[in-house]
């Protein structure tokens, strides 16, 4: 029997980087997946091959839409819809084999197959042709990931009703695109198959989009995506999916509060109300694992179980489901593990929204401070005043700082335009070393760039700003 360290089961943003950090600290390490490639939901079916289509069909509009304003002529593009996805598997094997080649190179031992807890200190491995392998090793780091979230009554057939999964592998551009849950996923997929030719209606439950972040960001989001196309309908809720005998589906819709029903017919059918912890076929009832109401493995602040010996990081725990959230506590237990003290600061984790424009947001919303009695001073620049984006023509949006009245200590900082997701990265460095809005608005910014927009937005906390 092969003994280890660790053994970290699944190799997601959070098991593989846990793995690395792991080996790097002297930790005999070992890796478990039953996926054919490494990199987890993320890079196989998350954040790369989306943001492959994001670039691709951004890339589409841009050269039907927008190339001639800047005085590129060219014939009507044509969407090769084939050789778009042939780009996004191009994509995904390239980062899935680099995911592969840094576990080696790291000395991170791979074994394919489900993992299983087979009592303490041990873990077995199933292979899918029913093959078995038993690891002995101290500790075990459960990185399971997580799962779609199934729509009770509706059945995901991954052609004509998708998740997240189906709607990356589209075999032609749907006419109607229904998308239910206005989240990141669901706006980032809509946005991709509008840009490609869909008529796309989202339907929201709640009363507006991108819940849980800022919201007059979530209105201004909404305002632009409507431009561009996509129809709302808000406060409803989807009460059946019906899909035809000749294709397509019929979406039944009420209003959230109740009322007379609607009727939609659509192509395509994408179910993005959100994702749930993975723990299938773990077996945590072998070892009396405790999970919560949600199905989240419970941990404390040191990612550790119940159970000595087993910890557990990223999807399948409490917090936000990011690739970047499960890769810094792949790192922390990692480094917990190895005596030292692994730690992550959950109050500064950036959230980004890959769309035209994008939305990017890091700490508190004014919702939140206004709710936790925080007195604040928002400081607002719009991109309509920043030189760069008026000359790109990318004046959607703005950037909007917030500040502690008392102490002026950056406390949340909200985006939406063109490059938001770069643009957070700064502020976030900012907040990690303790900045105030002042700090951030005597750094010197690089003209012309969209940065200025950031460093104008700070000056507006102190009713500063130069360019407006
Ligand atoms: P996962 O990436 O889910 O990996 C878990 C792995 O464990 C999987 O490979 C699975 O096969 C394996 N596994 C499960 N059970 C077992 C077992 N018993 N034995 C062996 N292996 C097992 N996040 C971002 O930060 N940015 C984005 O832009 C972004 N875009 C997204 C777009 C889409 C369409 C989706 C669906 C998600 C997106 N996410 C994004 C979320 C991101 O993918 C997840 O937060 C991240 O993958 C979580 O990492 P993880 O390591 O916890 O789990």
């Amino acid at each position: 029997m092969s003994s280890y360290d660790l053994v970290v089961i699944g190799t997601g943003p959070g098991g593989y980087v846990c793995a690395i950090r792991a080996a790097q600290l002297g930790l005999k390490t070992a890796v478990v997946e039953k996926r054919a490639t490494h990199g987890g939901t993320c890079l196989n079916v998350g954040c790369i091959p989306s943001k492959a289509l994001l670039h691709a069909s951004e890339a589409f509009e841009e050269a039907g839409k927008h190339f001639a304003d800047l005085g590129v002529i060219v014939s009507e593009p044509k969407l090769d819809l084939k050789k778009m996805m042939a780009f996004k598997d191009e994509g995904v094997a390239g980062n899935t084999k680099g995911v592969e080649f840094l576990l080696k190179k790291n000395g991170v031992d791979s074994y394919r197959g489900t993992g299983r807890l087979a009592g303490a200190g041990r873990v077995e491995v199933i292979a899918e042709d029913g093959g078995n392998q038993l690891l002995e090793t101290r500790n075990v780091v459960i990185a399971t990931g997580s799962d779609v979230a199934k729509l009770p009554g509706v059945t995901i057939d991954e052609t004509v009703v998708v998740s997240s999964t189906g709607a990356l592998e589209l075999g032609s551009v749907p006419k109607t695109l229904v998308v239910i849950g206005a989240g990141v996923i669901g706006l980032e997929l809509g946005s991709v198959w509008r840009r490609l030719g869909s008529e796309v209606v989202v339907i929201e439950y709640l009363d507006r989009v991108l819940p849980g972040m800022d919201g007059e960001v979530g209105k201004q989001f909404q305002r632009i995506l409507g431009k561009q196309g996509i129809t709302f309908k808000l406060s409803a809720k989807v009460t059946g999916v019906e899909v035809g005998k000749k294709g397509g589906a019929t979406v039944t819709v009420e209003p959230a509060a109740g009322g007379e029903a609607e009727k939609i017919q659509a192509d395509a059918v994408l179910v993005a109300i959100g994702r749930v912890p993975y723990t299938e076929g773990l077996g945590l009832e072998t070892v009396g694992v405790q999970t919560d109401n949600k199905g989240r493995i419970q941990t404390d602040s040191q990612y550790a179980t119940n159970v000595t010996g087993i910890y557990a990081i990223g999807d399948v725990i409490a917090g936000p489901m990011l690739a970047h959230k499960a890769e810094d506590e792949g790192v922390a237990v990692a480094e917990i593990l190895a005596g030292q003290s692994g730690h992550v600061n959950y109050g500064v984790i950036p959230n980004v929204v890959y769309t035209f424009p994008e939305v990017a947001s890091v700490g508190k919303t004014e919702e939140e401070l206004k709710k936790d009695g925080i007195r604040y001073n928002a400081g607002k620049f719009p991109f309509t005043a920043n030189g760069r984006a008026k000359v790109n023509h990318t004046t959607d949006g703005f950037v909007k700082i917030l500040a502690d009245a008392d102490t002026d200590r950056v406390l949340g900082v909200h985006i939406v335009g063109a490059d938001a997701g770069n643009l957070i990265a700064e502020v976030a460095v900012a907040m990690e070393f303790g900045a105030s809005a002042e700090d951030v608005a005597r750094t010197c910014h690089a003209h012309p760039t969209l940065t200025e927009a950031v460093k104008e937005a700070a000056l507006a906390v102190g009713k500063r700003a130069i360019h407006i």
